[in-house]
């Protein structure tokens, strides 16, 4: 006995009866199938609607609901038995937000495919983000310009009907070519397609559609979209973000970009300056170095950059130059820089004697140890 899909009749339907058919365990989990429901099963894009079962003084929740070779399976922690009615109540805020989303998503998607012939050939819906993939090239006007037609349709409060009409006599959008009964979703001026979900009754409540970002995908477009309460939240979010970015850069909200870039080319500015300060203070520690066979220094807080940076300047005077530098978690990092001795062995033997590791090219050997040691005089035994 097929399932009676009780949301086609009324999508603003929240509360139901209906009979237990059947019952099974499935992985971990029980499939409860009912003789109608109201409970949307994933489909379409449209991910499928929550809510809560109720019998006989009990109460379960339906956290997952699938359509599988015409079987609509509500999942749940509870079974309940053969034969019980039940009262289902489904999430209508959760469903109400994704009507938003998919019926927002017929609007725009219509819209581009009437302006530039695009199918919109992947459609991803989840319980925060919307992305749409158009067959081509969008350009930003072109994207605005579908925007401000889509809050125009929105604003006229057009209806949204769904219907099975003689698909031979009309023109709508389909991912693939149908036969049999259609049912086709009209959505205001803007859309006419071939669609399973569950819709809105009119634009209206769409309330607003914004594209919030897009890029070039597959010779196509991908377009992440919002809509209504949804796309109102993240204005909010995004909106005290940005007073709070203002506020730290003390600049009005639309000069925060034109802020952030000059103060990214000062950061760039400081870092080179600095670069040079740090060179020349290199410079200088390794004339303090006494020119010989062996120049070593120990210095604390240096990256492996800079490590690199002063033992090739000791190396400059010394054959065999050697740096290490304690950091902040208590290891220190080892520099080894040689043009007469084996740098592997005499960086090994230190490590082993340490507890470090380390490796690296001929005449250069950088490692990490574990433990502090007299590392001139472990580097004078293993150089001899
Ligand atoms: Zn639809």
């Amino acid at each position: 006995m097929n399932c009676e899909k009780l949301f086609y009749n009324d999508s603003y339907a929240t509360t139901f009866t209906a009979e237990v058919v059947d019952c099974f365990e499935s992985k971990g989990s029980f499939a409860i199938v009912l003789d109608k429901t109201l409970f949307y099963p994933e489909g379409g894009g449209q991910p499928c609607d929550r809510g809560v079962m109720r019998w006989d003084g009990n109460i379960t929740e339906i956290f997952d609901v699938r359509e599988k070779n015409d079987i609509i399976s509500h999942f749940s922690k509870t079974p309940i038995p053969v034969g019980t009615v039940i009262e289902g109540e489904i999430d209508f805020e959760r469903r109400f937000d994704l009507m938003q989303q998919h019926t927002g998503e017929h609007i725009f998607s219509g819209i581009v495919y009437k302006l530039f012939g695009y199918a919109n050939v992947g459609f991803h819906l989840n319980e925060k983000d919307m992305s749409l993939d158009f067959s081509g090239p969008l350009t930003k006007e072109d994207i605005d310009r579908c925007v401000d037609i889509a809050n125009d349709i929105i604003i006229k409060n057009q209806p949204v009907t769904a219907d099975y009409p003689d698909i031979s006599k009309i023109e709508y959008r389909s991912k693939k070519a149908l036969e049999g009964p259609v049912r086709i979703v009209t959505a205001g001026d803007a859309d006419v397609c071939a669609c399973c979900g569950t819709h809105l009754s009119t634009t209206g409540q769409v309330q607003m559609v914004a594209v919030t970002d897009s890029m070039n995908y597959k010779g196509g477009t991908r377009v992440f979209i919002g809509c209504g309460k949804r796309l109102f939240a993240d204005y909010m979010a995004k909106n005290t973000s940005c007073l709070d970015i203002s506020h730290k850069l003390s600049a009005k909200t639309d000069e925060i970009s034109d802020k952030v870039s000059d103060k990214i080319t000062e950061c760039e500015n400081l870092k080179a300056e600095l670069a040079e300060a740090k060179n020349q203070l290199f410079s200088y520690w390794a004339e303090t170095v006494e020119a010989g066979d062996v120049g070593f220094m120990a210095k604390d807080g240096l990256t492996s950059g800079e490590i690199q940076r002063l033992c090739s300047k000791i190396n400059e005077k010394c054959p065999t130059a050697c740096v290490v530098s304690k950091q902040a978690d208590g290891t220190s990092k080892i520099c080894l820089f040689s043009s007469v001795c084996d740098t592997n062995k005499v960086g090994r033997a230190i490590c082993t004697a340490l507890g470090g590791k380390g490796g690296g090219k001929p005449g250069i050997f950088q490692g990490t140890l574990s433990a502090d040691g007299d590392v001139p005089s472990l580097l004078k035994g293993a150089l001899e």
